[in-house]
């Protein structure tokens, strides 16, 4: 059997003849294996929907209960047969519930890793590299120049900033699930043991990850209004997580002389953090940066990496030039949502 017999490219994403189901569709599909409940990758709509108990509560929350025809929860290392294949969610690091789906089939094996990262993230459980004939692997951060430094380097930076501007407020953009509730943890690692406060939009995820025992602290969500009742010098000094697209908004007017900063890979490009209007910018990622795409790609031992999207033809040209098969899959749909901005190619970044 040929891999592209057990999976193959088609519009409506990633899809396994043998077993008729999709992972991560980006159309409505009868039955869909799903990686993480980033918008890109969970969409409301199929019929059966299979994926971590974890990433169903996420994607309930955010389409309804009714999401899907059928919902079945599949706990990390089970092995589900749906026709003759098996398949089997394995984590990914990535966000809370976040898995890889390792498809197995007449000795064949394939593992869609979906979004990941490999650095130590306390809000989820760590990525597990299993071996396999076709590692498929997204390339967000495919270019050398996305190196990501470690993300408590990146967090001290926050919390010197609030110590030498005590009268400001800093006002942090982080996307609402997974990397807000991630920089909390981070923060509390880190010993700040003040409130954090939150805009509302990051709230109900927020309390999912808090109702799943991740310990994040006190947490409050600014209500609508709350600077006219406390007037000019409410939230000076606190921290606040907000999406990023509230950064510039109305809605950050509130605060007394803000100090704006933006937590994602690509505030390694300084372009993008100007031209956001960011001050304090925050490299910190919930996706493989360079290195660790490549650490990943050996570890996992297999002769082929199909790439789904990011970086796709710079990291198909480094597989060529270690020996391996690289393939674009130009898969289209993902990256609207988390960090993979389709848009947001950097200017400085070489070739
Ligand atoms: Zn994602
Ligand atoms: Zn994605």
């Amino acid at each position: 059997m040929k891999p592209s017999d057990l999976l193959t490219p088609t519009p409506a994403g990633l899809y396994c003849p043998p077993a008729d189901i999709y992972v991560d569709p980006v159309r409505p599909v009868a039955r869909a294996l799903i990686t993480h409940g980033h918008s890109d990758h969970a969409r409301a709509g199929h019929g059966a929907v299979l994926a971590t108990r974890e990433t169903l509560a996420i994607m309930a929350l955010r389409y309804g209960e009714a999401f899907a025809g059928t919902q079945q929860p599949v706990a990390p290392g089970e092995v589900v047969r749906i026709g003759a294949v098996d398949f089997r969610f394995v984590p990914a690091g990535h966000v809370l519930g976040s898995a890889q789906v390792v498809v197995e089939h007449k000795g064949l094996r394939i593992v869609v890793s979906g979004d990941y990262k490999r650095e130590r993230d306390p809000t989820c459980a760590p990525f597990e590299p299993v071996t396999c004939d076709v590692f498929i692997t997204e390339a967000t951060f495919g270019l050398p120049v996305f190196r990501h430094p470690p993300a408590a380097a990146e967090t001290a930076k926050l919390l010197d900033s609030v110590r030498l501007f005590p009268d400001r407020t800093h006002i942090v953009g982080a996307y609402s699930l997974g990397k807000a509730q991630r920089l909390m943890a981070l923060i509390r690692e880190a010993g700040y043991e003040q409130p954090i406060f939150i805009h509302g939009a990051v709230e109900t995820i927020t309390r999912l990850y808090q109702a799943e025992g991740i310990p994040l602290g006190e947490i409050h969500k600014i209500d609508p209004g709350e600077r006219k009742a406390e007037g000019r010098k409410a939230f000076a000094g606190e921290i606040v997580i907000c999406p990023p697209s509230a950064i510039q908004d109305l809605w950050s007017r509130r605060f007394p002389d803000p100090v704006t900063a933006f937590a994602s890979g690509w505030m390694r490009v300084r372009a993008r953090a100007r031209q956001k209007g960011v001050e304090l910018p925050l490299i910190i990622s919930d996706h493989a940066d360079w290195d660790d795409l490549q650490a990943t790609i050996r570890e996992v031992q297999a002769n082929e990496i199909w790439i789904t999207h990011g970086e796709a033809e710079a990291l198909a040209h480094w597989c060529g030039t270690v020996g391996l098969k690289g393939m674009p899959l130009h898969l289209v749909g993902y990256g609207d949502e988390g960090e993979a901005e389709p848009d947001a190619k950097p200017a400085e970044a070489p070739a």
